[in-house]
């Protein structure tokens, strides 16, 4: 009897797993559909600075939705594309389409010159070795500097050693490019990795912003982020602020900016064209109430 209840259990597995495969097998094959069609989207999230309720920028996150498999997350296709030998493809779609967005707010008068977009970009596509060609060509293309498009690379990309990173950061530095470290407090990176690094933004992530409401000791830890990157001139920005007491936490630390459903959730195009040419503010004191 017992031996049949274990084969059960691994035919239950056997079968999981065949699901799982066929799956990404079939997310891959859509996949390269949607790069070939150019189905992929961006949405834009409103990065705001925390005194004054300005609008400095928006993250751009990728969105895809496919006739049949509906909504597919970019926490689903990101790692797909990765493993396909997709990343790079996409990646150049994206940042070709948030220049794109940007130049046009530009010649529309939407937005002020120092208005970014900030793109995420994986560590396979920084290893591509015509990476920074391409980005300097959709730049010169959309007419625009450098320091308007950010480059958001996680803490876990820079963590991982294996392939130095570190020699193409600088490179884009150098060009003007401003480098976003992102979802900071998820990885393994030792804090003396933030010397190294050439960034201009921490990004703490959500993880550590919803700790801090249960866990005191993590306000300490947050706490002494913020002043580390402050005292290394890094800007630092508090992802995912849902609550308006998350809010006032991370103000009262000293946090430069914030982003999170709190404010807005990421908008597609004409969303964030609307709010734009609304001029909308996020005041603090509509922000706290
Ligand atoms: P991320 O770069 O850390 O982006 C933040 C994620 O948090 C986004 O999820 C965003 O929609 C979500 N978010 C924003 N505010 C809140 C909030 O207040 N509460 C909660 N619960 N979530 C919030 P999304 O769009 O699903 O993206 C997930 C991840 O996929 C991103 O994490 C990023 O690592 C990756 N990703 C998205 N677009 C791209 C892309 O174009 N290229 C690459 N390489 N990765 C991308
Ligand atoms: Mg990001
Ligand atoms: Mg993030
Ligand atoms: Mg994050």
């Amino acid at each position: 009897h017992a031996k049949s209840e274990g084969r059960n259990c691994y035919c239950v597995f056997e079968a999981a797993m065949h699901a799982a495969t066929a799956r990404k097998a079939e997310v891959e094959v859509a996949l390269r559909g949607a790069i070939q069609n150019r189905e992929l989207e961006l949405h834009y999230q409103p990065i705001i600075e925390t005194d004054t309720g300005r609008l400095k920028g928006f993250e751009s996150l990728c969105r895809w939705h496919h006739e049949q498999l509906g909504r597919v997350t970019p926490g689903e296709f990101i790692p797909i594309a990765e493993d396909a030998g997709l990343i790079d493809q996409v990646g150049r779609q994206c940042l070709e389409l948030a220049a794109e967005q940007l130049a046009s707010w530009r010649s529309q008068g939407l937005v002020d010159p120092n208005l970014y977009i900030s793109v995420n970009v994986s560590k396979r596509q920084l290893l591509v070795p015509d990476m920074i060609d391409h980005l300097e060509r959709v730049m010169a293309n959309a007419d625009l500097p450098c320091s308007s498009i950010c480059l958001e690379i996680t803490e876990t990309a820079l963590g991982d050693n294996r392939v130095p990173v570190t020699p193409i950061l600088k490179k884009l530095r150098r060009l003007g490019y401003r480098l976003f470290i992102d979802d900071f407090g998820t990885g393994t990176s030792s804090l003396t990795s933030l010397h190294d690094v050439p960034a201009d933004v921490l990004k703490i992530d959500r993880g550590f912003i919803l700790q801090m409401q249960r866990d005191l000791s993590y306000t300490a830890i947050v706490d002494a982020v913020i002043n580390l990157a402050r005292n290394l001139k890094m800007t630092v920005i508090a992802e995912g602020i849902e609550e308006s007491a998350q809010f006032m936490q991370v103000q009262t630390l000293g946090c430069d900016a914030v982003q999170g459903y709190l404010f807005s959730a990421p908008l597609p195009a004409d969303k964030a064209t609307a709010l734009l040419a609304e001029g909308k503010t996020f005041a603090p004191q509509d922000m706290a109430a």
